[in-house]
């Protein structure tokens, strides 16, 4: 071999090594685009054992107090700063857990209760009314999938809020009122997001999520979107159902789009058969991907 054809071949040679090492840097980059973060079902469902473990998480008693220590530990060791936002209403504390990356006013907010009712007056047996509910689904669900959303959401999306509300199971009891906590927060937070999700009931086992009568429409046809995208379709069902006052109300009361996602098919709502036997990771997931993967949608958007 002559020098002349040495330096060719070395040149053919040197080609091949730079384009395979663009080829292998341009693949493994958009394969990291390709694979979205995506929500741990097995871990929400154990975060709804965790939470009914505690025992019942009604405003001051001990089970609220572990539960709210437990969701702030579970943030901050998912690098979200938390704030818990303390007031009163009719009487009673309420303590509002605010989760946020920065200082930034939100673009999105979503929100779940997480503190479950006093009675489970909806029982069917008498004797259990004056029995608090376990509420693995009516309050651990909710909280599993924003804790869930917590650990998974990129650092790159547009400035969320996750907030952890008070004080909204204990309606229709003398001295209390549905929804004291999501009150309070809209009263003292003055803020205006594009957007507010509220997630309430969503690990039935059999999830069935109907469009709420009173959620703002874009946004719920932007979600069910999402769902169906996902594959997810059948259980984000393409019609409405129920008209529900719940933590979403406050924010449509004062102009600020809002959404309820939630399944009120429940046959153990406000029951002490509200227990983790009756939710499912598969149905966390659902959720904790769609609302996942809008979130990381709102990012390109004006
Ligand atoms: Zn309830």
């Amino acid at each position: 071999m002559n020098r002349k054809s040495l330096a060719i071949l070395l040149s053919i040679l040197g080609v091949v090594i730079l384009s395979a090492l663009g080829w292998y840097a341009y693949s493994s980059a958009s394969q990291a685009e390709a694979i979205p973060a995506t929500f741990d079902g097995s871990r929400a469902y154990e975060d709804v054992e965790t939470q009914v473990s505690f025992g019942p998480r009604i405003p001051e008693t001990a089970g609220h107090d572990q539960v709210r220590a437990w969701i702030q530990a579970e943030l901050e060791s998912a690098g979200w700063q938390v704030e818990v936002q303390e007031s009163e209403a009719m009487g009673h504390p309420v303590k509002n857990i605010v989760a946020k990356r920065g200082d930034e006013s939100p673009q999105v907010v979503i929100g779940a209760h997480y503190d479950s009712r006093m009675y489970a007056d909806n029982d069917p047996d008498p004797a259990n009314h004056t029995v608090p509910v376990p509420a693995a689904n009516d309050g651990g669900s909710g909280v599993a999938v924003l804790l869930g959303l917590a650990r998974a959401l990129p650092k790159e999306t547009v400035p969320v809020w996750l907030v952890f509300f008070d004080a909204e199971d204990n309606g229709r009891i003398e001295g209390w009122d549905w929804i004291l906590g999501s009150r309070e927060f809209v009263k003292n937070n003055p803020i205006q997001p594009r957007a507010v999700v509220v997630v309430d009931m969503i690990g039935d086992a059999d999830l069935n999520i109907y469009k709420e009568k009173n959620s703002n429409t874009a946004i719920t046809d932007e979600i069910w979107k999402t769902a169906e995208d996902l594959g997810y379709g059948e259980k984000f069902i393409d019609s409405s159902k129920y008209s529900m006052e719940d933590d979403h109300t406050p924010f449509l009361e004062a102009g600020i789009p809002a959404v309820d996602l939630i399944d009120f098919d429940y046959p153990y709502w406000h029951t002490t058969q509200d227990t983790p036997d009756k939710v499912s990771a598969e149905s966390l997931k659902a959720v904790g991907d769609t609302l996942l993967s809008w979130v990381v949608g709102q990012s390109g958007q004006p």
